[in-house]
């Protein structure tokens, strides 16, 4: 099966804007054995868009349309596609409803333009939306699958995943088989050092090694045209040759953030968090809160980032502060125990250190960070210096913290 990817919206030709949805779509296209041939950026033009939309058709299997389905003049793929697929549109009442509904949650008053996201071309079936009031819309045609999404890619991406699962993949002919590795404390090229040698004797699995500060994600897929047990065999054989080799570096084989994994954890074993935040600004409480339900662990924090606040709000001695400094193992021990005996939190989390890229001293480079955990149990820090300008040392600091928690909380 092949795939035509359209982008459509004015903003996409010019300099300000990139078409990162196709990235999105071709990768999980590619995962479930299908190819695309041809990515196509279409400003709001009827003209344009329905002609691309009928020859496009004539030459794939597969049509995937983004952007253009919100309420504006310059929404043009409605009316596009019908005109290229010579069908009519259709007003939805259940879709006008349902938009209105949500305006009224909302307690703002329904613009009347918003009602034109209530048509769908003849035939289509409604993809309903959950993050927005554009829904998307499945047309069967012929020889052609037509998908219709809206642009903003967080609204893409959910329904996208959906009926790529539900109506897409099974129309491929190939077997798929994932898994998928996270390794914490390793490098990218340190990793795949480890691994090359291993994955390169595995021909007919794709083997993809991802890094984002603090974090390597290794994918693994295998594919079949015979039967899925195929592609799994092979795939599993080297999974377990990479666990064995990198067992020192696993954080997981979910596809979870190392927050979700967190939460989970303390959920599990019944403990609460808080955490004092220097040069992480509170980030590290974020990524925590991001997660739903956290509230259940998660307490709260400080982001104590002067040393007065450090003193203030969390009992960091003045003394302390004089003889080791901010940045050190004595003050973030004195900043977790404050923040724990702060908040009554079961146990608590301190990070402070040098982001860069001014602020270092004799014997405290840029990157320079200490951790530290207090609980009823004792505490124990731990001290890193990570490499990167001053937001990867932020978020290598935060992914650290994070999976180093979860680690002792299992022992
Ligand atoms: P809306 O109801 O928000 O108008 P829409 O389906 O009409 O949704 P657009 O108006 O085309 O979508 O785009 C909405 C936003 O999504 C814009 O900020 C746009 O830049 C972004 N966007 C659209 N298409 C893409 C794409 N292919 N890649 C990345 N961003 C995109
Ligand atoms: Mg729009």
């Amino acid at each position: 099966m092949r795939a035509i990817f359209i982008a459509v919206g004015s903003e996409l030709l010019e300099k300000d804007k990139i078409d990162t949805n196709s990235i999105y779509m071709a990768q999980k296209l590619q995962e479930t054995g299908i190819l695309t041939d041809m990515k196509v950026v279409v400003g709001d033009d009827i003209t344009n868009l329905s002609w691309i939309v009928k020859n496009a058709c004539k030459r794939a299997q597969l049509l995937i349309i983004t952007g253009g389905l919100g309420p504006t003049e310059d929404d043009i793929t409605r009316e596009a596609v019908a005109e290229g697929l010579k069908r009519d549109l259709e007003f939805k009442e259940e879709i006008a409803a349902d938009i209105a509904e949500r305006f009224k949650k909302r307690g703002i008053p329904m613009p009347e333009i918003n009602t034109r996201q209530a048509f769908i071309v003849q035939g289509a079936e409604v993809l309903p939306n959950p993050m927005g009031t554009a829904p998307g819309q499945y047309i069967d045609d012929e020889n052609c699958k037509i998908l219709l999404l809206p642009g903003p890619p967080h609204e893409m991406r959910a329904l996208f995943d959906k009926v790529l699962e539900e109506k897409i993949a099974p129309l491929s002919n190939y077997y798929i088989y994932k898994r998928m590795f996270k390794f914490g404390a390793i490098t990218e090229s340190e990793t795949d050092s480890m691994l090359a040698e291993l994955y390169t004797r595995y021909k007919n699995i794709r083997t993809t090694i991802l890094a984002s500060p603090g974090l390597i994600e290794v994918h693994l897929l295998g594919r079949s045209r015979k039967t899925v047990e195929e592609a799994q065999t092979a795939v599993d054989e080297l999974a377990e040759k990479i666990k064995e080799r990198m067992k020192d570096f696993l954080v997981t084989e979910r596809d979870s953030s190392l927050e979700q994994l967190l939460v989970e954890e303390l959920k599990t074993r019944k403990l609460t968090l808080s955490v004092a935040e220097s040069c992480t600004g509170g980030g590290l409480g974020n990524r925590i809160t991001n997660v739903p339900g956290s509230s259940e662990v998660f307490l709260g924090g400080v982001i104590a980032y002067s040393n007065e606040l450090k003193m203030k709000l969390l009992g960091v001695k003045e003394n302390t502060l004089k003889r080791h400094g901010a940045v050190s193992k004595d003050t973030a021990r004195e900043m977790a125990q404050g923040i724990r005996a702060l908040t009554g939190s079961d146990i608590g989390l301190s990070i402070t250190g040098i982001a860069g890229p001014g602020g270092a001293a004799v014997g405290k480079p840029v990157g320079l960070v200490f951790i530290h955990f207090a609980s009823e149990k004792g505490d124990t820090g731990v001290y890193q210096i990570f490499p990167g300008e001053r937001d990867v040392v932020k978020t290598r600091t935060i992914n650290y913290s994070l999976s180093l928690l979860r680690k002792q909380l299992e022992t």
